[in-house]
């Protein structure tokens, strides 16, 4: 028999074997796991009772293993009886791409051209949040997946743009990082960039000041992998979205990978470009939910073992079933208690766990930006927020500047130099200024300290 004509045969009713799994599988999972997970497989083969299916990469064939092969088989079983049987292949990454042990080439290969060129690039990396330290757990094991295969295989990954969400404190950041530390381990040769968005709008309005905005825009351009965090905080900023749209083309065109956080899923970032929501869609989106009790326990012995903390189970009991939404409070109360057990010398008891929790409840849990600092310093001094960035020196203007500048010294964890950027470019040693001048005015006027101290308050409540 002509094997060709076999063989289409053979594909044709792969398809149709295929579509009927679909149609089942399709009722039983949610609509964004079946888009994620199954429109991408191809059928390919059908031969008697065994339909082949191929997955776009082995990290997909992975997850689709663990998390549906009951389904799968269900569902293949329907439409081909009992006898019915799946076999799958996935596309493999190429094989250079996945450097099992950077470091042992570097050494054993001395002649240049096998040696991966380690790059000089500044990439804002924290050594500190690695994937060895980020807990793997109920709530985020799709982030942490897709972060770690992104990480592995940080050019030509099956996850471009890779969007990962959720509330704060649930380990968005540490994975980014987490990502880009790996990634560079990869390759070291890679230009890996990790940028938080409040910085990236800092310099952006900077480069539009100085005038160098195509030396910005190239330095962006020319990452192979750029890490944005919170990128939430673009909403509202035409100009800086405008511009993040036109590099993010650029780099996805030119095959780069690009990783982003939100505190929101795509499609309820109110106020950001359609353009760039729907060129989120294009990757995959994952997102990040608070820990359940299990994995609140192992986060929390884990901790406790890297600070060296003792602590009695019914203890970690209870701080697992008092703070349940957060990572880092987890983490906070930790480290309280350390502090408290070595000025005290005393055994970690209910009682001080108690109260530990609810200190920890009560501060509030704030990721303060200069820019909500503007806003509120501007609306409590009844001045127009796009003032406080010109050059003008009326001294009511002035003033609000200058505690604006004072309270992201304090709030926020931007430098002088990024705090002078934001407003209007001015030089860090004026952010000094301000910061003592703003100082001093708190230690010897009552009514301003009682001005301060509201505002200040204000800003926790409306920071989140
Ligand atoms: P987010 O960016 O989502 O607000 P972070 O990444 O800053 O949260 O995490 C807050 C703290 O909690 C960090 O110290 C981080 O190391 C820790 N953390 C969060 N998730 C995990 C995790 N899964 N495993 C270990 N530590 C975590
Ligand atoms: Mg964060």
């Amino acid at each position: 028999m002509d094997m060709a004509l076999d063989y289409k045969m053979s594909t044709a009713s792969a398809s149709q074997v295929w579509d009927a799994c679909l149609r089942i599988i399709r009722n039983d999972v949610t609509v964004s796991t079946f888009e994620t997970w199954f429109v991408p497989i191809k059928p390919v083969e059908l031969q008697e009772n065994r339909i082949k299916i191929e997955l776009p990469s082995r990290f997909f064939y992975e997850w689709i293993d663990q998390k549906h092969r009951l389904l799968l088989n269900r569902a293949i079983k329907q439409t081909l009886g009992d006898e019915g049987k799946l076999e799958y292949t996935f596309i493999d990454e190429q094989p250079e791409q996945r450097l099992e042990k950077p470091i042992d080439i570097r050494i054993r290969v001395p002649e240049t051209k096998f040696q991966p060129k380690i790059s000089d690039f500044v990439s804002n990396l924290n050594a500190k949040y690695t994937f060895s330290n980020f807990i793997k757990g109920s709530g985020n094991e799709l982030a942490h997946a897709a972060g770690l295969a992104v990480g592995n295989t940080p050019i030509g990954s099956s996850f471009n743009p890779l969007f990962i969400y959720g509330g704060v404190g649930l380990g968005k950041t540490h994975l980014l990082h987490a990502i880009g530390n790996r990634a560079l381990q990869t390759n070291p040769a890679l230009k890996v960039l990790y940028t938080s968005t409040e910085e990236f709008t800092i310099k952006f309005i900077a480069a539009i000041e100085n005038d160098t905005i195509s030396d910005f825009q190239n330095y962006y351009r020319g990452v192979d992998v750029l890490i944005l965090d919170d990128i939430q905080f673009l909403i509202g900023k035409e100009k800086t979205q405008d511009h993040f749209f036109h590099s993010f083309n650029s780099l996805y065109h030119a095959g780069k990978q690009i990783i982003v956080t939100s505190d929101k899923p795509p499609k309820d970032l109110r106020g950001l470009d359609e353009r760039l929501i729907s060129r989120f869609a294009m990757g995959l989106t994952a997102d990040i939910t608070p820990p359940d009790y299990e994995t609140r326990l192992v986060i929390l012995n884990k901790k406790a073992d890297e600070i060296g903390l003792t602590v009695m189970p019914e203890i970690f009991d209870y701080i697992a079933s008092s703070i349940t939404s957060n990572i880092r409070e987890l983490e906070g109360c930790l480290l309280r208690l350390l502090a408290n057990v070595s000025l005290t010398s005393k055994e970690i008891d209910l009682a001080l766990a108690k109260r530990t929790v609810h200190e920890i409840s009560t501060t509030k849990k704030t990721t303060i930006s200069v820019d909500l600092i503007t806003k509120v310093v501007c609306e409590a001094l009844k001045i127009d927020e796009n003032k406080v960035r010109d050059k003008t020196r009326k001294s009511e203007i002035t003033l609000a500047r200058q505690l604006a500048m004072y309270l992201s010294k304090e709030l926020t964890r931007n430098s002088l130099k990024n705090i002078g950027l934001y407003f209007g470019g001015r030089d860090h040693s004026t952010v000094i200024h301000a910061c003592s001048l703003i100082a001093r005015m708190i230690e010897v006027d009552g009514r301003f300290r009682d001005q301060v101290s509201k505002i200040k308050s204000q800003i926790e409540t409306v920071g989140y």
